[in-house]
């Protein structure tokens, strides 16, 4: 999948606002600061993307980015931000728990957490609903290079704890800093999103694989071992 291809398409603040033509989409989500945008600028290669998602009044909302036809990333609300009201993080928790309770395009999730706190409460929450829902699941440790070897080996143990049980969840050390731990990124997500449509095809003529993540191996749990200068 052509990730560099992103656009950013709608922000929707509720689960009827999502786009209805989506064949497959995988989800980011994390704490305020753990990462996230770094994450998916690093995989697009597109500093516009996390701006887009950073704009003001578009933090609380579920941003679209379309990758292939049919086929998005999907920004979740980043969770924790301090000036939030109580009576607004409510909200979007039940927004949020909707769009990942009820999205039926939703392939995997991607959990982007800081590798020097894993878990926080939110981690550990949304690792339970990936879990409830049996949906696939990749941890991304993100700030790998904030970690010396050890460090690094150690947050992946945790990750591997945490998952236990788990049939499609994975782990990986990450860096936005360094590009570290991309090419893994991208090989997970294309798995969960399908082949890419050919561009020169008619829709009509050839049928567009729309094969749900479901149906795609699993790849089971691979705590992926880092690469050896993620931490140098
Ligand atoms: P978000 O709130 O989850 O979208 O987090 P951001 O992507 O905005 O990142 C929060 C802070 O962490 C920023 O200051 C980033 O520069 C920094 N950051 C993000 N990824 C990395 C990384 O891989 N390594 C290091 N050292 N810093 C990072």
């Amino acid at each position: 999948m052509n990730y560099q291809a992103a656009k950013f398409v709608i922000s929707a603040a509720k689960l009827r606002d999502c786009p209805p033509d989506s064949l497959s989409e995988v989800a980011f989500a994390g704490r305020s600061n753990a990462g996230k945008s770094s994450a998916i600028n690093t995989l697009t290669r597109n500093g516009q993307l996390a701006r887009t998602s950073k704009t003001p009044g578009r933090t609380q909302l579920i941003n679209y980015f379309a990758i292939d036809e049919g086929r998005y990333l999907v920004d979740l609300p980043g969770y924790g931000y301090a000036k939030v009201p109580l009576s607004v993080k409510n909200d979007w928790q039940v927004h949020l728990e909707q769009y990942l309770n009820k999205r039926n395009a939703l392939s995997g999730l991607v959990l982007v957490t800081d590798i020097r706190h894993v878990f926080k409460d939110f981690d550990l929450m949304m690792i339970d609903w990936a879990r409830k829902r049996q949906l696939p699941l990749h941890i991304l440790l993100t700030k790998a290079d904030k970690l010396k070897r050890g460090g690094v080996q150690d947050a992946l143990s945790k990750a591997r704890q945490a998952l236990e049980g788990m049939p499609d969840a994975s782990a990986q050390a990450f860096s936005s800093l360094k590009r570290h731990g991309v090419d893994i990124l991208a090989q997970r997500l294309d798995g969960w999103l399908g082949e890419p449509v050919a561009p020169s095809e008619p829709a009509e003529s050839e049928p567009v694989d729309s094969k749900p993540a479901e149906t795609a191996p699993s790849v089971g749990f691979v705590p992926v071992v880092p690469d050896p200068d993620v931490n140098h």
